[in-house]
């Protein structure tokens, strides 16, 4: 069933620049930049604290965890698969009361209190723009590890997340007593084939030029004369090759002779560093010559009230628990600093969550998902998603937005492909995710896939929003 379900590639609807963009203005009293394992647990820690964040999930809502096959150092879980560990803590911070929403940071200026951010809406052909005015921003927008750009790295054919890795703390384990690979000619690359050395049978190191760029000498010492390392001078990697499912070598050319060779791997690990993800705030923020944003102490940026947390600021650890542990002490920064200014600032510092929840009901069976339908005096919407579908993720948070709403106007459901797929079957769902309008007597009114379609019902449920009844009609 999983393999029969499209998730839709629906990126090319994301950003339509042809459509002029409105702008609306909200305050908050704290803006959280980003969905990563950081940001929602800031969410977790404010949303608790009953100040209740907004929190701009991005293009990847979930955050770099969701790309993680198994976590196997994430506190209290043995092994977890990256987006359940992801969705766990974003239901966590959702019941605790906060706001996510399917937007992107388009700019920000910090050159005066309340601060600014623009957003663009994500979905939907009538792009909207939205400024937030705020005390309190947390900055959690992660980094992009730099790639070789090679045949079978990325992309669909590609074997990223599936033999090649950016993090060998995180993913090394599954190579136990195998031959991995890693390229890369500075300290990380050198610490990762250390790391990888305890575990793998046997590692390549490989690297462009004659020499290291290592500032640590020992440690270089210590790989060269590690028995199982062997390192490959003047070497490219021009191809990385597999059988469909897993790596099993890699096309390197010598760039001393020119000739091309074959080397057998189970895993490529790429220590080439990564650009933490600060473009926007250059001119805005202090920020150190690699693009990380520098810190004070206990996570507070050059400007008071700003706050940077996980990857963003670490040039050193990058784990997924070291972001959450930076976002508990960001976030109880912030309440500290809110409450510090809440005199001056009354209607941004309040500690009261603005919004009321009304909750999305998750259907567990075919039985529920039927009685769900026929008790409803009015109109019902389904949203039909996967786990591992990423457009599935990003229209969540507003899935979830529009339940806040309308919930008590309209019922809202989800039901997930893997676990009832026989729901999938009866409604010829072949695409995730995919939206159903129920009249209140269990009859279809509305069916469609895509962020056109969602966008297209987004827009009647705004014509409908001063209204006391929704009617079946609106949807048809
Ligand atoms: C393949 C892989 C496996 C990994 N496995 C592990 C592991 O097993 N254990 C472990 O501890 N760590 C692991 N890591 C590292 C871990 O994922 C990161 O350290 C962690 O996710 C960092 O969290 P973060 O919150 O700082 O940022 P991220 O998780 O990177 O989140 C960044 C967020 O910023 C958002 N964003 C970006 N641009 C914008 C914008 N313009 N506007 C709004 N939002 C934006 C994105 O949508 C995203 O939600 C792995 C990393 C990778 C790549």
């Amino acid at each position: 069933m999983k393999k029969s379900i499209l998730c839709l590639s629906l990126l090319i609807l994301l950003f339509a620049p042809h459509l002029k963009a409105e702008l609306v203005e909200e305050e908050a009293p704290v803006v959280i930049l980003g969905s990563g394992v950081g940001a929602l647990t800031s969410a977790v820690y404010l949303s608790r604290a009953g100040i209740a964040p907004v929190v701009i999930t991005g293009p990847v809502m979930g955050g770099t965890i969701t790309q993680s096959h198994q976590v196997q150092n994430w506190p209290g879980e043995v092994a977890i698969s990256g987006v359940e560990l992801a969705e766990k803590v974003k239901h966590q911070a959702e019941v605790n009361g906060a706001i996510l929403l399917s937007e992107v940071v388009v700019s920000v200026d910090f050159s005066k209190s309340p601060y600014a951010i623009t957003t663009k809406s994500m979905i939907g052909s009538h792009e909207q723009e939205k400024r937030y005015k705020t005390q309190s921003v947390i900055i959690a927008l992660g980094a992009t590890p730099n790639f070789l750009n090679v045949p079978g790295e990325t992309g669909s054919k590609g074997y990223w997340a599936r033999g090649v890795y950016s993090c060998a703390v995180c993913d090394g384990a599954l190579y136990k007593d195998k031959v991995v690979t890693v390229v890369g000619g500075g300290d990380s690359a050198l610490i990762e084939a250390q790391y990888l050395s305890r575990i793998a049978s046997k590692v390549h190191v490989l690297l462009r030029k004659g020499e290291f760029r290592s500032i640590e000498k020992q440690r270089l010492n210590e790989v060269l004369s590690t028995p199982n390392i062997e390192v490959h001078y003047y070497t490219v990697v021009k191809e990385i090759k597999g059988d469909g499912e897993r790596v099993t070598h890699l096309l390197l050319n010598d760039t001393a002779d020119h000739k091309n060779w074959e080397l057998p791997t189970d895993a490529l690990f790429l220590a080439i560093g990564s650009r933490p993800n600060t473009e926007m705030f250059s001119n805005q923020i202090q920020i150190d010559p690699a693009g990380y944003i520098v810190l004070k102490k206990h996570q507070e940026t050059s400007l008071e009230g700003i706050y940077a947390i996980g990857d963003v600021a670490d040039p050193e650890f990058k784990q997924a628990v070291s972001a959450a542990g930076d976002a508990a002490k960001a976030a109880l920064q912030a309440q500290k600093y809110l409450s510090s200014i809440a005199p001056k600032s009354p209607s941004l510092a309040k500690n009261e969550p603005s919004l009321s929840k009304k909750e999305v009901i998750e259907i567990t069976s075919k039985e529920q998902f039927e009685s769900e339908l026929h008790q409803s005096n009015g109109v019902v919407f389904v949203d039909f998603y996967s786990t591992y579908c990423g457009p599935c993720r990003t229209f969540a948070p507003l899935y979830e937005n529009w339940a806040r709403d309308y919930g008590d106007r309209i019922k809202f459901l989800k039901v997930n492909a893997n676990h009832l797929p026989e729901l999938f079957r009866e409604y010829q769902i072949q695409v995730v995710p995919t939206l159903i309008i129920f009249d209140g007597k269990g009859k279809v009114i509305r069916q469609g896939s895509g962020f056109g379609e969602i966008s297209e019902v987004g827009k009647r449920l705004e014509t409908i929003k001063g209204s006391a009844n929704v009617t079946p009609q609106e949807f048809r």
